[in-house]
C-alpha cells in the first residue's frame, strides 16, 4: 500500500492514485502547463465510497482510471460537489451515464443544487447537506460539512473528515503553482496561495468567516482542489497567513485582470501601511518608502514639500535627515501646492495621471506626486521621487503610485503635525526664556543656565562664577515724570547697554521691573569690579530723545563672587545686599558683597 508521508507524496507517481491519508486517495490528473491543477479525492468506504469534487470533462477519464485502481466505480455512492464551478461539475454528465445504482446521490448545498439543475448536468438525486445536519455518516467515519459562504460561491462548502483529519477545502487554500507539486514543501506555498485568494475571495471578512469555521476542526492535512496539499506542519501557518490577506482585488482593478500585478499592488499597499504603523520617525518612514518605491522604479531618493500653516512650506530631504526645514519651494512645486484636485487634473491633462513625470534631458528625471488631504482643497504636499533614469508612465505605475498617494499623504500630514507642535513648543520656550521688552533672559532661564555654570565651577574649581545685581536709581520718578512708555524706553536702553558691555559667555537676566542680573564666568574679582564700574559709567552716559533729553539714568550695582558649593539663592542674596549697600551709600555706585575676598582696590 502506498505510504503517505510528505516526502512520499512529493515523489509519488501521479499516473496512479496516491494515498494521502487512511482510505483517502488523490485521484486527480496532472495537466501540463496548467497552473490551475484540479484535484479530485476519493474516500474509500466499500460500496459507500465518496468522490469529492469530481472534476471536468478534461480530466475525468484519468480520474476514472485511478478510481478503478482502488475500487470499482460502482462502489461510489456519494458525489460531493463543494460548489458549482465547471472544474468541479463538468464531469457530472459522464458520471450520470455511468452510475448504475439507485442510491447514488449528489452531495451539495441547495445553492449549488439550483445551478446544477439549471445546467442540466445530472439526473442524480440531490442529498443536501443542510437537510442532514451538515453530516454524512459512512462506514468507519462521519464526514462533517463546513459552510464557507461566498468564498467564492454563495453556497460554497468544505468537507472535514474527523477520522483522517483531512479538510477537503475546495477553492480555499488553493494556489497557482507554475510547477506541479502535489504537496506544499514549505512556507513558500503561501505565495502561490496569495494571488489566488486576493483575487478570488471577495473580501477579508468573508475569508475570515470561512477560516474561523474551518479552524474549529482539528485539521492535520488540507486537501485543496487547486494547488498543493498542505501537510500538518504547515496547516496552522497557512491559516494564519490567510487571515492577514487583503481580498477583493477586483474592486481596485481598472479593467485589468492581471492578478499577479494586482497582488504586487496589494503587497505594496500592505507594506506602506505596515511602514506607517511600525515607524514613528519620519526618517525611518521615508527610508522604508524609498525601498518600496525601488521595487517599481529606479528611485534614488525621496523628498517632500509639505505645507505648514499659511504660506509656510516645510522641506523634508534626506540631506537634512528629513528634519524638515522651512524653505521656499521651487516654482513648479509652489504651483502644484496651490492647485486643488480638479485643477491638478486639468493641468496634468496630457498625462491624465496621478503624478507628473519630468524626464528632462540634463537634469536627473523626477516624478512629482501631489498629496491631497481628503477634506482640504489644495494639495497639502508634493512628493518628489528622484530617478536614476527616465521611465515610461505605464498603467501599472499609475495605479501603484496612485494608490501610494493616500498613505503618503497620511505620513506627511502626520509629520507636519508633529513639526508644528515642535515649532510651537520652541516658540513657547523662547517666550519663556526671553523677556519681550528687553530681549534679556528671564528668571526661568536663569535658574537652569546659571545652575549649569555653577555645576561647572563645582567640578573644575578653576572657573569662578560671579553676579552683578543692577537696579536703576529712582526709576519710579522717570515713570512718574514721562510716563510708562518712556520708562520702557529707559529699560530697553539700559538692557542694550548691558548687552553691549558683556561677553558672549555671560548670562544677562531681567529679574523683573528695573532690576537686572549679569552672571559672569571665569573672571578675576579685580576685573569684575572694573567691569561693573565700566557698565555703571556707560549707563550714566546714556542720552535720550525728547522729552527725556535732560534725563540722566544711573544704576546701583552689587557684586558677589560665588564661594565653592554656594547655592545660587545665597549668591544672589549676597549680591542683593551689596546692591542695597550701594543704594544706601548714595546710589550710582558699585559695591562688593562681604566675603568676596580679596577685596579689590576700587577705582575713584
Ligand atoms: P530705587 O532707586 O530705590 O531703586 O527707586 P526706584 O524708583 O527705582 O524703585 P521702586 O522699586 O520704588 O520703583 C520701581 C518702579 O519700576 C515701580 C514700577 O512701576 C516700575 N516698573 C516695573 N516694571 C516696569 C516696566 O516694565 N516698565 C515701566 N515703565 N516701569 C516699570
Ligand atoms: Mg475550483
Ligand atoms: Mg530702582
Amino acid at each position: 500500500m502506498t505510504p503517505y508521508t510528505i516526502d512520499d507524496l512529493a515523489h509519488a507517481d501521479t499516473d496512479h492514485a496516491i494515498r494521502v491519508a487512511d482510505r483517502v486517495w488523490w485521484v486527480g490528473h496532472r495537466q501540463n502547463d496548467d497552473p490551475f491543477q484540479c484535484h479530485v479525492y476519493l474516500i474509500e468506504q466499500g460500496d459507500q465510497s465518496v468522490l469529492l469534487d469530481p472534476g471536468s470533462q478534461l480530466t475525468f477519464r484519468h480520474t476514472l482510471r485511478k478510481i478503478e485502481e482502488i475500487i470499482p466505480f460502482s462502489h461510489i455512492r456519494y458525489f460531493v460537489c463543494h460548489h458549482s464551478d465547471p472544474d468541479i461539475t463538468g464531469a457530472l454528465p459522464l458520471i450520470d451515464q455511468m452510475v448504475g445504482r439507485d442510491n447514488a446521490v449528489l452531495v451539495t448545498h441547495w445553492r449549488t443544487q439550483t445551478l446544477i439543475k439549471h445546467y442540466g448536468l445530472s439526473q442524480l438525486p440531490f442529498w443536501l447537506v443542510e437537510e442532514h445536519d451538515w453530516k454524512l455518516p459512512l462506514v468507519d467515519r462521519c464526514l462533517e460539512f463546513v459552510f464557507t459562504p461566498y468564498a467564492h460561491f454563495p453556497g460554497a462548502i468544505c468537507t472535514f473528515d474527523p477520522r483522517s483529519q483531512v479538510l477537503f477545502s475546495s477553492d480555499l487554500f488553493g494556489g497557482l503553482t507554475p510547477e506541479f507539486s502535489l504537496v506544499a514543501q514549505d512556507e513558500r506555498y503561501f505565495e502561490a496561495m496569495r494571488p489566488f485568494h486576493e483575487h478570488y475571495m471577495p473580501s477579508r471578512d468573508i475569508l475570515g468567516y470561512a477560516l474561523r469555521a474551518i479552524e474549529r476542526h482539528p485539521i492535520r492535512l488540507i486537501a485543496p482542489q487547486h494547488g498543493s496539499i498542505i501537510p500538518e506542519p504547515l496547516v496552522g501557518f497557512m491559516i494564519n497567513q490567510l487571515k492577514t490577506l487583503e481580498c477583493g482585488l477586483y474592486l481596485i482593478a481598472h479593467g485589468d485582470t492581471d492578478i499577479q500585478r494586482l497582488s504586487q499592488l496589494n503587497q505594496t499597499l500592505r507594506d506602506i501601511t505596515q511602514t506607517l504603523l511600525i515607524y514613528r520617525d519620519f526618517r525611518d518612514i521615508a527610508h522604508s518608502l524609498l525601498e518600496i518605491t525601488q521595487r517599481l522604479l529606479p528611485a534614488t531618493s525621496l523628498e517632500f514639500h509639505a505645507r505648514l500653516d499659511g504660506q509656510r512650506v516645510l522641506h523634508l530631504t534626506p540631506e537634512s535627515r528629513y528634519s524638515g526645514i522651512e524653505a521656499e519651494p521651487p516654482a513648479p512645486v509652489a504651483q502644484i501646492l496651490n492647485l486643488d484636485h480638479k485643477q491638478w487634473h486639468e493641468l496634468n491633462v496630457a498625462g491624465a495621471t496621478e503624478f507628473m513625470l519630468v524626464n528632462n534631458a540634463g537634469d536627473s528625471p523626477i516624478l512629482m506626486l501631489p498629496l491631497f488631504a481628503p477634506d482640504q482643497g489644495t494639495a497639502q504636499a508634493v512628493a518628489i521621487i528622484h530617478l536614476a533614469e527616465p521611465v515610461v508612465s505605464t498603467d501599472q505605475l499609475r495605479q501603484i503610485i496612485g494608490q501610494m498617494s493616500v498613505p503618503l499623504q497620511v505620513a506627511v500630514e502626520r509629520e507636519v503635525i508633529y513639526r508644528q507642535i515642535d515649532l510651537e513648543r520652541q516658540r513657547i520656550y523662547e517666550q519663556s526664556i526671553r523677556d519681550i521688552l528687553t530681549g534679556l533672559f528671564t528668571r526661568v532661564y536663569m535658574r537652569e543656565a546659571v545652575q549649569r555654570l555653577c555645576d561647572i565651577q563645582d567640578r573644575s574649581s578653576v572657573h569662578q562664577v560671579a553676579v552683578l545685581m543692577l537696579d536703576i536709581d529712582h526709576f519710579k520718578r522717570i515713570n512718574d515724570s514721562y510716563g510708562h512708555n518712556q520708562g520702557d524706553v529707559v529699560l530697553q536702553r539700559v538692557a542694550a547697554e548691558i548687552l553691549g558691555t558683556i561677553r558672549g559667555s555671560d548670562i544677562p537676566v531681567r529679574l523683573g521691573g528695573e532690576e537686572f542680573a549679569i552672571f559672569v564666568a571665569d573672571d578675576e574679582t579685580a576685573s569684575l569690579a572694573l567691569f561693573a564700574e565700566r557698565l555703571r559709567v556707560r549707563i550714566a552716559a546714556l542720552r535720550f530723545l525728547a522729552p527725556m533729553t535732560d534725563q540722566i539714568v544711573t544704576v546701583s550695582i552689587g557684586v558677589a563672587v560665588r564661594q565653592p558649593q554656594e547655592p545660587l539663592l545665597d549668591l544672589i542674596q549676597r549680591a542683593d545686599m551689596a546692591l542695597y549697600d550701594a543704594k544706601n551709600s548714595g546710589r550710582n555706585r558699585v559695591r562688593l558683597a562681604p566675603g568676596t575676598l580679596p577685596l579689590p582696590a576700587m577705582p575713584g
